[in-house]
């Protein structure tokens, strides 16, 4: 297809096409997954890196983002919980990586982190760097102040999550307590300080098709190295209980235009997909060539051994690892499994 070529030869995705892509028909959004499966294949193969979630604080947050079961004034029926010791830190984040995982995600509920809880953050990586050195570590811990991102990075941290969300024209539709660029500076402290960066989206928030856009190519501006791709889980309890507005057609154009968009990022289907792509999610991953394994930080997903099956029954392979697939299944329940509960998780 030519548009993949294109890119593929240097071509950079300009605002207009890209609204128009996002806007492509219904019947024609397998031929959009199609160019962008060129492109997929191109920087990564057939391969899928996995990731895996471990909530190191859940719940009690002062911020009131309303898209999070975390927030301040949820009702929902999430696990709440303060820091977990560092030993079941490390005993949950090994679920993850026996399961496969190639990058290991350290995540904490509030704002942003105090020293000491960057310290914290610290002992925990060491101790998982020193096990398994080969797995990728990421934090995901909030805003951040000046010098707390090179304290990471001498720990160990490969990379820092913080999602821009959604467009910087949407942004104060969803959170009050903090803005756009509060997320934008924290993601250039990340950089400065030679950690990788990784920001990506929550979709079905209420932005329109030009605003997609608008994200997806600020990530691409903002030199994310990895994006990944959540899709609102409207939780009983939150300002977003009953907003179901994605469809698995709408879902899939996003993926697909995020590759052509950002054809050399890892790009990760993430929180919700299961929900929203539901029988699509095998066809997503000719786009996106990475997913969280198992559980999210306060939802369940589908179980471990099922997202190993989807990605053997697509014909892809789990990067770095050879994991017999098995069955299939959808879920999404509030967690109550794995870090914050005496049960085995879900890896
Ligand atoms: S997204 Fe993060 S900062 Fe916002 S309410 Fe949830 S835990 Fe707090």
């Amino acid at each position: 297809m030519r548009l993949a070529r294109d890119i593929s030869a240097g071509a950079v995705l300009d605002q207009t096409t890209a609204l128009e892509l996002m806007q492509t028909p219904e019947s024609e959004v397998l031929d959009l997954v199609y160019a962008a499966s060129l492109l997929r294949r191109e920087h990564f193969g057939r391969r899928v890196r996995l990731n895996y979630l471990v909530n190191l604080k859940s719940g009690l947050c002062q911020e009131d983002c309303s898209y999070c079961s975390q927030a301040l004034g949820s009702q929902a029926p999430i696990l709440k919980y303060s820091w977990l010791e560092p030993e079941e830190a490390v005993r949950q984040a090994e679920a993850g990586i026996a399961g496969g995982a190639a990058r290991v995600c350290l995540v904490a509920s509030g704002r942003g982190p105090m020293d000491r809880d960057i310290e914290r953050v610290f002992g925990i990586a060491e101790a998982l760097k020193h096990e398994h050195p080969d797995v990728e570590l990421c934090a995901c811990l909030g805003l951040l102040r000046d010098g707390q991102a090179e304290r990471l990075a001498e720990a160990g941290i490969d990379a820092y999550n913080h999602n821009i969300n959604t467009a910087e024209s949407h942004h104060d539709e969803i959170v009050s307590t903090h803005h756009y660029s509060d997320r934008v500076e924290t993601i250039e402290k990340v950089k400065r300080a030679g950690v990788s960066a990784c920001s990506g989206l929550i979709v079905g928030l209420g932005e329109t098709d030009a605003q997609i856009v608008e994200a997806l190519l600020a990530l691409r501006d903002l030199g994310a190295d990895s994006i990944p791709i959540n899709f609102l889980v409207p939780f009983d309890g939150t300002p977003r209980a009953g907003q179901w507005e994605l469809t698995p057609l709408r879902c899939l154009t996003i993926v697909a235009l995020a590759r052509l968009a950002c054809p050399d990022t890892e790009i990760r289907l993430a929180g919700g997909r299961e929900i929203h792509l539901r029988g699509l999610q095998g066809i997503a991953l000719h786009a996106a060539n990475s997913l969280f394994l198992g559980d999210y930080l306060t939802a369940e997903g589908q179980a471990a051994a099922d997202d190993l099956a989807l990605i053997a029954d697509n014909g892809f392979t789990v990067e770095d690892h050879s994991l017999e697939p098995v069955g299939a299944g959808v879920s999404a329940v509030a967690r109550a499994r794995g870090a914050g509960t005496a049960v085995l998780p879900n890896a």
